[in-house]
């Protein structure tokens, strides 16, 4: 019998376990995520949540520093939503059972960091690692609902339409099993961002924008997608995979320096050439900068400098990243550590309204994965997790303001025109080639002619990739680069589109600001499918 549940959610981060908890009382609730719970972006999260609790802060106050980031492109009624509900999101999930750091001298009883952006301290926090504490909190609480059904290492790979209508996903045993068609009465995406489209990221493996390319195939319009948030440090190493250096560093003292590649220029500190900050400038001036010398010297990477700290305060005041570095055989109190800019959050996404509700009925999006207009055109340090709990309660409001609609049945999955692929190595080789196109002329800093030229190679890419669709049995990393291909072609024409610099976009071709801002919408396109096959929705 086929399976069937009043709500599926794709996704275990932050915003699908909210939508899963607050559902799961009067739904029965299907989880599905292609990696273990708990291996999403949400689990990394170091600093913490944003709310505007304390008694020198107010809404207000956190809206203006959300509208100042986001560089004249938040949609102010979304952000007021989201932070209007901050306090009580995190009170929800204290009452959830979620430990924020304490601290008895503040009359609120918790400890509060402030962060780049934000006018006063606000970040609620468990030490440096919130996200993964909060996930562990809801996690237990998942994996105990006798409403809620977790589907680990099954790959959500397409939506089912009927009638303009979603309902229902096809799903696969990850890496190459079986295919199951799953009915459902609404669909919820809250299954992250697109960082795995850069070769460096600070994002987890399962960061392909799954969640994205679906209900953009689906569809749904997809906006600002050129606004790619980098982190200016991640640790360059061929063996470590997206290790973020915190910005801490920085604050503390650490230098940015040419390495020895750069010739005469070995050990020079550039960054007061390009502001009078330094390294305490913005994020996304140091990470432009650090892209800038990169690229005119023709660098790997570049060095961040904290020998000069000592190692007894080294050891105290950053014991992970010490021990992580050491790991991989560099011992910060003596050399300095490898960086580069990694690509660290999707500001844009699919488009949804206050209710999470996509252009597809039946079909909602939480988290990273939506463009709720909240973060603009940059995004204010930690508020994307608050904007997953708000809107994952958001969505499971409405939900279930409504009676489950009619569970209909669904086609089931149709292999039988295609075999198994001989040639498994092409996908390893267009996962690289696409992710250095993209690292290349679709980075931190743009003009018209890389991205026109990204945008041929991508074209290129696009259709080998959807002819070997086309052609052999799917396993995760053909779906995978099948989303990324079309993710990165939605960047690419958002970018080509905006003819102006704005918060994360920045083209020397266009480095004015407009004065009018105004969000890039790609539309669906009228996909050309055979109407027989169930792989096409
Ligand atoms: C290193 C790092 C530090 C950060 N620090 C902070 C911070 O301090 N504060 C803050 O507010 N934000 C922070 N962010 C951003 C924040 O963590 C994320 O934006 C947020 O957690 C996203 O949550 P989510 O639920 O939308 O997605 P995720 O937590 O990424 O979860 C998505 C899930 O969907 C699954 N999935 C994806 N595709 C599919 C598919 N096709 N089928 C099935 N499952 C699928 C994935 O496996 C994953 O488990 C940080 C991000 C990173 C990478």
């Amino acid at each position: 019998m086929q399976a069937a549940y009043d709500v599926v959610i794709i996704g275990t981060g932050l915003a699908g376990l909210t939508t899963a908890l607050r559902l799961a009382d009067e739904r029965r609730v299907l989880l599905v995520d292609k990696q273990l719970l708990g291996e999403g972006a949400s689990d990394r999260a170091q600093g913490g949540i944003a709310a505007p609790l304390d008694s020198g802060d107010s809404v207000e106050a956190h809206i203006r520093d959300t509208l100042a980031a986001g560089a004249g492109l938040c949609d102010e009624s979304a952000t007021r939503f989201i932070v209007g509900h901050g306090v009580q999101a995190v009170h929800w999930l204290i009452e959830q059972g979620v430990a924020f750091t304490s601290d008895s001298t503040n009359p609120l009883g918790f400890h509060l960091t402030r962060e780049g952006g934000h006018s006063c301290r606000r970040i609620f926090h468990i030490a440096d690692s919130t996200g993964h504490a909060i996930q562990q909190t809801l996690g237990y609480k998942v994996r105990t609902h006798p409403n809620i059904t977790l589907l680990e290492r099954h790959m959500a790979i397409d939506l089912i339409l009927q009638n303009g209508r979603c309902v229902g996903v096809y799903v696969q045993a990850v890496q190459s099993g079986p295919i199951s068609a799953i009915a459902a009465g609404n669909v919820v995406l809250a299954n992250g961002g697109a960082g795995k489209v850069y070769l460096y990221t600070t994002n987890p493996d399962s960061a392909t924008g799954d969640g994205v390319a679906m209900p953009w195939r689906a569809g749904c319009r997809i906006a600002n997608m050129e606004f790619i948030q980098f982190h200016p440090t991640c640790l360059y190493h061929p063996y470590a995979k997206s290790f973020l250096i915190s910005e801490a560093v920085r604050g503390e003292g650490g230098l940015l320096k040419l390495p020895p590649s750069a010739g005469a220029d070995a050990g020079l500190r550039f960054m007061p050439e390009h502001d009078s900050r330094a390294e305490l400038a913005p994020r996304d001036i140091v990470a432009r900068s650090i892209d800038f010398e990169m690229k005119r010297r023709g660098l790997d990477f570049v060095h961040l400098d904290v020998t000069h700290l000592g190692a007894d305060f080294l050891h105290e005041h950053f014991p992970t990243i010490s021990a992580r570095c050491l790991e991989f055989g560099i011992d910060i109190t003596r050399e300095p550590i490898p960086v580069v800019p990694a690509a660290h959050y999707t500001c844009g996404g699919v488009v949804t309204d206050t209710a999470g509700h996509t252009d597809v009925p039946g079909l909602y999006a939480a988290g990273e994965v939506a463009c709720t207009g909240f973060h603009g055109a940059n995004r204010l340090a930690s508020n994307s997790l608050l904007e997953c709990v708000v809107f994952g309660q958001a969505v499971a409001a409405e939900i279930l303001e409504h009676s489950t609609p009619p569970i209909v049945p669904v086609r089931p999955w149709d292999d039988s025109r295609v075999r198994d692929s001989d040639e498994d190595v092409v996908i390893a080789h267009n996962w690289d080639e696409l992710r250095r196109c993209m690292w290349n002329y679709v980075g931190i800093v743009r003009t018209t002619k890389w991205l026109e030229r990204a945008r041929r190679r991508i074209g290129m890419l696009r259709e080998e990739i959807n002819e070997y669709y086309a052609s052999f049995h799917v396993t995760r990393d053909l779906l995978e680069l099948r989303n990324l291909v079309d993710v990165a072609a939605l960047i690419v024409d958002s970018a080509l589109a905006r003819h102006e610099s704005r918060g994360l976009h920045y083209s020397l071709d266009w480095p004015q600001t407009l004065a009018k801002a105004m969000p890039t919408i790609i539309e669906p396109r009228t996909t050309q499918r055979p109407a027989s096959s169930s792989r096409w929705p």
